[in-house]
């Protein structure tokens, strides 16, 4: 009975597929030949259905009250589900007022999570076919306050904890992951979420809500991805008060143990799933996260997003902000407040992009400036703090450490917040900012939204809506009193490490440069059309993420197989439309069995 009616979670598009016998799954195109068909399906379905009340229990391939009569009587579970046969968009219907029923987004995010636990299928079409309003409760600011009450909303584990005391032991806790095939993995220590710092074990979420993006967004397929937490302890003694805390009830241990742990991780996650296996570094703190960016970026397929996954996105929007600011990226000034790595990734970044544009070195260094918490970088700073990543930034400048008269010393066109210091572009900042600039560009950055910089309100407000707005958490559009709605911008990373790591698995690429985000910053800015440029914004909407993704995984494609980093041979003819065909698609298997008759004897 299993063989027959084995899973199928291909990237077959239409209104029905069925399982893989009948090879009505996958698109068959130019750029696939059959055999590449046939190990595709080995490698991705490898769950087979379950038979009896347990197929009801399997969420990946559990269909609920769509399962059909033939399906329900094949199963062995008819008579288990109410007689009704919804059809997907009813199933859809009624989940969203369940959740739309709920008081707040905590309760809207638990609903959601029961979901996946129950229905994978109707969990990723409830979120991929309303974007704009799932992706604030499955992904920032929502996410945030998931994580802070994870040891009340825990329910069933979703991922990997490996403790300190698991060192000599993590291939063994490797090896208790059901799925065989994983490609991705978003791994945590939880010592700076969102802004929200240390949150221990807690930090669990974030690799959570950043997978399920890779496949709601990008269609990663959910089996090919592991969300891993590395608990060495927590600093965040309310936690370590808190006897319901589901953490190691220690402080965080900084010594060589951590890691030796580390290494142990990335050595068994290649054992395990090979070298193409795509590790991204997620929320580790400051030091942390650049040490294991330099120290790992070569030796394995690797990125932190918070460092290059920002400074890719802002980017792409200070690159899209160059069309109404009609300035070349050289002309600019920016000033950041904080320094750490989005500030820094994003920094870094620019340069590169300046570089492109013919720009020295030198040259563009000096455009940007930053801020950290003892006040503004600059050489023989006596507060002293100037670590090697900060150096390059360093000038020549008299040290300050008021933001506002730093703004009103340097003038800059561009000002990014990226410290989690709610509310300090106060209003006379942001009207300076208009005051020296026909079209200030002010990036409030910081997450969730009660740690932004400013609102979008505010910004659009005093800048009398000549400003160029962009945010880390979502903000409402915002009505000018001449009638003119502007939509804020929201520089959400989503838009850009979905689409890169659809990209990096699908090419298996070896390793990835940060050309090749300064690549994507430069697709996710083509996208930005006039139409987009005149509500203000400098993203596309968040409806066409799914969208973006596909362009930027092709891009990466193309890019990979130019560097010779891309190991998929043959490489497709049509590469576009073979990310495509790979993609996650929502729409359920058919369990229905398969009748056939044998040719008659003769
Ligand atoms: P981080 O801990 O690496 O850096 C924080 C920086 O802020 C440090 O340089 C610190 O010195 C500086 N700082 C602290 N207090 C300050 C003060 N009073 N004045 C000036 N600087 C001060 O954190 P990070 O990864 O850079 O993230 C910072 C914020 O940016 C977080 O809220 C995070 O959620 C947000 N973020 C947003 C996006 C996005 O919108 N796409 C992406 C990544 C991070």
């Amino acid at each position: 009975m299993s063989a027959m009616i084995n899973n199928h979670n291909g990237a077959a598009e239409g209104p029905s597929r069925h399982h893989p016998l009948r090879f009505g799954g996958l698109q068959h195109s130019d750029s696939m030949d059959l055999e590449d068909s046939c190990r595709e399906l080995v490698v991705v379905h490898q769950r087979p259905m379950r038979w009896g009340p347990d197929a009801l229990k399997d969420n990946r391939n559990n269909k609920g009250t769509a399962f059909s009569l033939r399906e329900r009587q094949s199963l062995g579970i008819h008579g288990l589900l109410p007689p009704v046969v919804s059809t997907p968009e009813i199933q859809e219907q009624r989940a969203l007022r369940n959740i739309r029923g709920q008081s707040n987004d905590l309760d809207r995010f638990i609903q959601l999570m029961d979901l996946q636990d129950r229905n994978e299928k109707l969990f990723y079409r409830v979120i991929c076919n309303n974007l704009e309003e799932m992706m604030p409760i499955v992904y920032t600011p929502t996410v945030g306050l998931a994580c802070q009450r994870y040891g009340l909303i825990y329910r069933r584990p979703r991922g990997l904890f490996i403790t300190k005391h698991d060192k000599g032991h993590v291939a063994d806790i490797l090896a208790a992951w059901p799925e065989q095939n994983v490609k991705a993995i978003v791994v945590t220590d939880g010592e700076r979420i969102l802004g929200l710092g240390d949150l221990g074990s807690y930090g669990m979420g974030i690799p959570v809500g950043k997978l399920a993006l890779y496949t709601a967004i990008a269609g990663v397929q959910p089996s090919q991805c592991l969300p891993i937490m590395v608990d060495v302890g927590t600093n965040n003694q309310t936690l370590l008060d808190d006897p319901l805390y589901l953490g190691l009830r220690e402080k965080r241990d900084n010594s060589a143990l951590y890691d030796q742990l580390i290494d142990e991780l990335m050595q068994a996650a290649v054992a395990r799933y090979g070298q193409n296996c795509l590790i991204q570094f997620e929320d580790f703190g400051n030091h942390n996260a650049f040490r294991f960016l330099e120290k790992y970026r070569d030796k394995y397929c690797t990125f932190n997003d918070d460092i290059q996954g920002t400074a890719s996105v802002a980017v792409a929007g200070i690159l899209a902000s160059l069309k109404i600011t009609g300035k070349k990226l050289k002309e600019n000034t920016f000033l950041f407040q904080g320094a750490g790595e989005a500030s820094l990734g994003i920094a870094k970044l620019l340069v590169a992009a300046m570089e492109a544009e013919g720009s020295m070195t030198s040259e563009a260094r000096k455009r940007i400036w930053l801020i950290d918490s003892k006040g503004l970088i600059c050489k023989g700073r006596p507060s002293g703090g100037i670590t090697h990543h900060k150096e390059p930034f360093a000038h020549e400048h008299q040290p300050m450490d008021n933001l506002g008269q730093i703004v009103q010393d340097i003038k800059p066109t561009t000002l990014i917040g990226a410290a989690a210091i709610a509310g300090v572009f106060t209003q006379q900042i942001i009207e300076d900012m208009a005051s020296f600039n026909e079209h200030p560009v002010i990036f409030a950055l910081s997450n969730p939204t009660s740690k932004a910089e400013c609102t979008a309100e505010q910004a659009y407000k005093y800048t009398k809506g000549k400003c160029v707005f962009a945010s880390g958490s979502p903000f409402p559009a915002y009505k000018l009193p001449d009638g003119r709605v502007l939509h804020p911008g929201q520089g959400n990373n989503s838009y850009i490490f979905p689409g890169v790591a659809l990209g990096v698995v699908l090419f298996g690429v070896r390793h990835i440069s940060d050309d090749m985000f300064l690549q994507a910053a430069k697709c996710l800015a083509s996208l930005v059309t006039s139409e987009h440029l005149k509500d203000g914004r400098v993203y596309p909407p968040l409806q066409q993420v799914r969208d973006v993704s596909l362009k930027l995984a092709t891009k990466i494609a193309e890019y990979a197989y130019e560097a010779n980093v891309a190991s998929r041979y043959p490489q497709p003819n049509n590469i576009q439309e073979f990310v495509r065909s790979r993609m996650y698609d929502f729409t359920y298997d058919s369990f229905e069995p398969l009748f056939y008759d044998w040719p008659k004897a003769k």
